[in-house]
């Protein structure tokens, strides 16, 4: 058993006294941020004893207070491990109003009731959409976060019990398509059209010639923002049906680690503008993040194979465990001598890294996960099916 949290948004109308709660919110979050770097307090119980007694200025609740004190923590955590990594990073400031608690808040009859003083309640009227996601008894809601820009979001979280799972699926994120996968089966989503949204986008934001840089940046909010809405829709209908195959399947997710991916593409590395702003606007760790969590919430167990673990996984061939070579960079295509065939450099990524995944976990005794090693007997063809990602919703509407 594990708690497994989500949240969910809507926008809201904020009255004046709310707002200036928001601000008082925000005051305290920046005292203790403060306090915490001429301390150098990274640690929730030292940070409360030193801001607690400076808070006192402050006329809110004790509980508000608390959720100040955590919030700076998180943001002087973030900082350090910036620190580590190497970055230098800004120095940390709320600039923007808001409000976030886990304690004091009821839902009750569709309204969120916070309280502002004690013994007096704020009500925000909840939509239809958030009710009825909180209306499911086994959930539990765990906080709430209020914004300037009149959002409310609600934290949410459910005892989830871990699968059982007899196959794994490997993932392999490319810019064109996300390959998912085992020996037996691969799904290959075609994602072309976040690279055309990405695309069409920087055109047009290229394409405002007023030499004023306060109308390109709101312009470029705006394209920025559609643009982004447009992509994450297709990344969620893709995240949606790969936890649900996986889940049909009994199967785990394996991730390889491209977090430093972006290294090959800085400024410098003798590639084209268009080419790196391109690979820039790949969105490989949201479709992650949107995986990781809708896994979590079902209860669909995910694997992380190390950069070390993956090394090579496009270039090994998933039968014979040999070294195979791309002919062609364009067509992605790879030729294997050793077994004689043509093989698609994705979906090659996609079983090795479901096999590396089997291989270092599970226990392949039961037959379920073969090895890529010399002489592997048997001829491994996955069925291979291609799905368009912009199409998925109109999919799901056309079956009902
Ligand atoms: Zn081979």
């Amino acid at each position: 058993m594990f708690i497994a949290t989500k949240s969910v948004t809507q926008s809201c109308v904020l009255s004046h006294e709310i707002l200036d709660l928001l601000e008082v919110f925000r005051k305290m979050v920046n005292d203790c941020i403060r306090i915490g770097l001429q301390n150098n307090v990274t640690s929730m119980k030292r940070l409360c004893s030193l801001s607690y007694k400076q808070l006192a200025k402050y006329n809110v609740l004790t509980y508000y207070k608390l959720c100040a004190i955590s919030h700076a923590t998180g943001i002087l955590l973030n900082r350090k491990k910036s620190i580590k990594r190497g970055r230098e990073p800004r120095m940390p400031y709320a600039r923007r109003g808001l409000l976030k608690s886990c304690y004091g808040f009821k839902i009750v009859n569709g309204t969120l009731k916070m309280p502002i003083k004690p013994g007096y309640y704020y009500h925000i009227a909840l939509n239809a959409y958030v009710r009825q996601i909180l209306s499911d008894p086994t959930l539990r809601p765990r906080s709430f976060t209020i914004a300037a820009n009149n959002t409310v979001s609600i934290c949410y979280s459910k005892e989830v019990e871990k699968r059982d799972y007899t196959n794994i699926k490997g993932i392999d994120r490319n810019l064109g398509n996300l390959s998912v996968g085992d020996t037996v089966n691969v799904i290959q989503y075609d994602m072309s059209g976040v690279v055309q949204i990405g695309e069409n986008t920087r055109s047009i934001m290229r394409s405002v010639k007023r030499n004023d840089h306060r109308v390109r940046k709101t312009l470029c909010a705006k394209y920025g923002k559609r643009s982004k809405n447009r992509i994450n829709a297709i990344l969620h209908r893709v995240s949606k049906t790969v936890v649900k195959e996986a889940e049909k399947q009994r199967a785990a997710i394996a991730f390889e680690d491209i977090r430093y991916i972006r290294r090959l593409y800085q400024r410098g590395n003798g590639q084209a503008r268009g080419y790196r702003a391109k690979m820039h606007m790949w969105p490989f760790a949201e479709i992650k993040r949107q995986i990781e969590y809708k896994a979590e919430w079902d209860g669909i167990p995910t694997i992380q194979l190390t950069a070390r673990d993956t090394r090579g996984t496009s270039k090994l061939c998933p039968q014979c465990g040999k070294k195979i070579t791309q002919v062609d960079r364009k067509t992605r295509q790879l030729w294997c001598s050793h077994c004689t065939r043509w093989m698609d450099r994705d979906i090659v990524a996609a079983m090795n890294i479901s096999m590396k995944a089997g291989w270092s976990r599970v226990d392949h005794s039961k037959g379920v996960v073969y090895e890529a090693m010399k002489g592997n007997s048997g001829r491994v063809d996955p069925i291979i099916l291609r799905v368009d990602a912009a199409k998925l919703g109109l999919r799901r509407r056309l079956e009902i």
